[in-house]
């Protein structure tokens, strides 16, 4: 039959942090991926009594574990009149990047997270703890790094969808990593952050492995999990002005965007593990304990970019680059 397989993700209303949802649909292969519908009663987003809810493909690429012709399709949200549903937050960011198309905003996201097994991180004893943090950053060998096939797998998989996957790197607690995606555009990043995600999440499910985004998934002196948002205009990868401009813009709206970028960010920006208070806004060169860094190689070139490192672990990030770009271009 000439056919293909079409995955429709989405990201539901679960709160206070949504969830990711997909369900399969057969297409005519000479046919692009039409408007699709599903129970938003069964996802936080509808009543009972009108549950229908509308999927809108908004961007599509190969799909790397079915392969073939087959295909994801990331779908925006919608009510049954056509308009953004109350939890679609990519349609806001679009209209942002649409007004402030001329500044030529990249974004750079680097996403923590940790593996688990049952309700224990990967490769920590059932009881008890693993040794201290120290040898895992970074990590080599059986005893600091834990889940490396389904983080290699995950980096082929986000390169054969067409990604603009960027690297990779065991994290500090063990059991968690990180990927990064770009730089590309705000919506994009966005776009291409909730496929990768979905795709990490599905290919560690075959290992009977989940992926927690929880920004402090170990109380105590563990670090918790972030999403560094590293950010440029055209004007800032031309001059160190526009750099320090940006920074100063952020810190005018420091409340609002710790508002906006994870549910309990209190609990991960403490002041200590790498990170800056939420209770305090400040920037430095290649200080990691400052709410954003300027990286040394940006000061000496006097361009580049600066690095946001508040963003949760499980933040939006349709959210995260529409108040970034507003922030920075309303005040440039
Ligand atoms: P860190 O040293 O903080 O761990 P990473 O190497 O993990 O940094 O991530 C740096 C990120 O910065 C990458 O995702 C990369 O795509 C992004 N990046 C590089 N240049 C730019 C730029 N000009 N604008 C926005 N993001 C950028
Ligand atoms: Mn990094
Ligand atoms: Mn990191
Ligand atoms: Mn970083």
């Amino acid at each position: 039959m000439n056919v293909y397989k079409a995955e429709y993700i989405w990201i539901d209303g679960t709160q206070p942090t949504p969830l990711l949802r997909s369900k399969t649909k057969i297409v005519p292969a000479d046919e692009a991926p039409p408007i699709w519908g599903f129970d938003g009663s069964s996802t936080n987003q509808a009543p009972g009594n009108a549950s229908d809810c509308v999927l809108k493909p908004v961007y599509v690429v190969p799909d790397p574990i079915r392969g073939g012709e087959d295909k994801l399709v990331l779908c925006e949200v919608l009510l049954t009149d056509l308009t953004p549903h109350p939890t679609n937050t990519r349609a806001l960011c679009v209209e942002v990047a649409e007004k402030y198309a001329g500044f030529e905003s990249w974004f750079g996201m680097e996403q923590e997270y940790t593996f688990f097994e049952g309700a224990t991180p990967l490769g920590w004893p059932r009881a008890g703890y693993p040794g201290p943090q120290g040898p895992y950053y970074c990590g080599i060998g059986a005893n600091a790094a834990y889940g490396r096939d389904i983080v290699e797998a995950h980096m082929e998989a986000c390169l054969a969808a067409g990604l603009a996957y960027s690297g990779l790197n065991a994290e500090v607690m063990p059991g968690q990593w990180e990927f990064q995606i770009g730089p590309v555009g705000p919506v994009e990043v966005g776009d291409q952050m909730t496929v990768a995600r979905w795709l990490l999440k599905r290919i560690a499910e075959d290992s009977g492995v989940d992926v927690s985004f929880d920004p402090k998934p170990v109380k105590g002196d563990w670090n918790g999990a972030g999403c560094h948002t590293n950010f440029s205009t055209n004007a800032m990868r031309e001059g160190y002005d526009a750099i320090i401009a940006a920074c100063e813009a952020l810190g005018e709206r420091a409340a609002l965007h710790i508002e906006n970028y994870g549910f309990e960010i209190a609990l991960r920006l403490t002041g200590l593990h790498e990170t800056c208070s939420y209770k305090e806004f400040k920037y430095g060169v290649s200080d990691r304990g400052a709410s954003v860094r300027i990286p040394w190689q940006v000061a000496q070139d006097k361009k580049g970019y600066i690095e946001d490192r508040r963003p949760n672990a499980n933040c939006d990030p349709y959210t995260v680059a529409r108040l970034i770009t507003e922030t920075v271009c309303s005040q440039a």
